[in-house]
């Protein structure tokens, strides 16, 4: 069955740039793009049996309605994923939340969220760190969050290390199971 994480974020908040730089140095090296993408859902596979599922970039600027709309098809396609390890936000730090955002993370509950802040480099340190403290502040316990810059390469190990550890099946294998 293997790992997967899936990576989702409105459109324009960085998601590919973030794909591409955790994927692309060292420890993940990218092998390829599954040849048969769906419309949904495109894989990245990262090592045997270890995959990022990238989603379509949610509404951007659009009412709560339309947002609901847009989400739906994501949510039905990622539900029935056993191999779903947890999920990386993929937010734009000029930003932070928004309304729309929270739907998703509550219906990802019991999955872990790991909320990559992304761009950083546009902000000075002070707002770096204001956005990161008002949303963690906001997440609390449900999920992790960084600061991630492609440009600058902020945060890329950091993402790295726990996609790496997401991943590893010896850490969520039950025990008994193949490579516990
Ligand atoms: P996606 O739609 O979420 O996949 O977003 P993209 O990765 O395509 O990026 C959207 C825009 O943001 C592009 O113009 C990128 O060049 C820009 N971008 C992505 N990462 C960074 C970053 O770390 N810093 C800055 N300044 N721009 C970025």
């Amino acid at each position: 069955m293997g790992a997967e994480v899936a990576f989702v974020g409105r459109s324009n908040a960085g998601k590919s740039s973030a794909i591409n730089a955790i994927t692309q140095r060292n420890a993940l090296a990218r092998i390829s793009k599954t040849p048969g993408r769906t419309r949904l859902l495109n894989f990245f596979e990262l090592g045997t049996h270890q995959r990022i599922v990238d989603l379509p970039g949610y509404g951007y600027a659009t009412g709560p309605e339309s947002e609901r709309v847009t989400w739906q098809p994501l949510i039905d396609a990622l539900k029935p994923r056993a191999s779903l390890r947890g999920l990386f936000m993929i937010v734009d730090s000029r930003r932070g939340l928004k309304e729309g955002d929270e739907a998703l993370i509550h219906w990802a509950e019991p999955l872990p969220i790991h909320i990559l802040l992304t761009k950083v480099d546009k902000l000075n340190r002070s707002e770096a760190g204001k956005v990161l403290r008002e949303t963690r502040q906001i997440m609390g316990d449900r999920a992790t969050v960084q600061l991630f810059s492609v440009l600058a390469k902020t945060g890329i190990e950091e993402a790295q290390k726990l996609l790496e550890a997401w991943l590893d099946d010896r850490v969520f294998a039950a025990p008994g199971a193949e490579g516990a």
